[in-house]
C-alpha cells in the first residue's frame, strides 16, 4: 500500500515509492523537519486552502491519521459494522464532531 509524505507546516505532500515499511525518515525539502506518513487515501489540500490544511492538522494532532474510521452502529450487529467507513471532515467544525464522537478510534 502507498503511502503519502506530508509536512504540514509547509502544505506540501509528495507520493512515497514503495518500501516495504522501512523506518527511513523523510525530512521536507522545505522546512528540513520530518515529514509524517499519510495512507494513500489521504488527499492533500491546495497549498493555499489554509482551512483545510488547519483540518488535517488538527486530525492527526487528536489521533486521527487517516486510518479507517468505523462507523459507530446502533445495532450491535457486527457483520455489518465491519462495512461502514466514515468520511474524513474537511472543515475544523466537523472535525471537532468527529474527534469528539469517534475518539474512542484515535491512535494514542
Ligand atoms: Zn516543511
Amino acid at each position: 500500500m502507498g503511502h503519502k509524505k506530508v509536512c504540514i507546516e509547509c502544505k506540501m505532500a509528495f507520493s512515497r515509492p514503495f518500501d516495504s515499511g522501512s523506518e527511513l525518515q523523510y525530512l521536507c525539502p522545505e522546512c528540513g523537519k520530518p515529514m509524517i506518513l499519510l495512507p494513500h487515501r489521504f488527499r492533500p489540500p491546495k497549498k493555499a486552502d489554509d482551512k483545510k490544511w488547519e483540518t488535517v492538522k488538527y486530525l492527526i494532532e487528536n489521533g486521527f491519521h487517516y486510518q479507517h474510521v468505523f462507523k459507530e452502529l446502533e445495532t450491535k450487529n457486527k457483520l455489518s459494522a465491519d462495512h461502514y467507513y466514515v468520511a474524513y471532515p474537511e472543515n475544523i467544525r466537523d472535525a471537532e464532531e468527529f474527534v469528539k464522537k469517534y475518539k474512542s478510534q484515535a491512535r494514542k
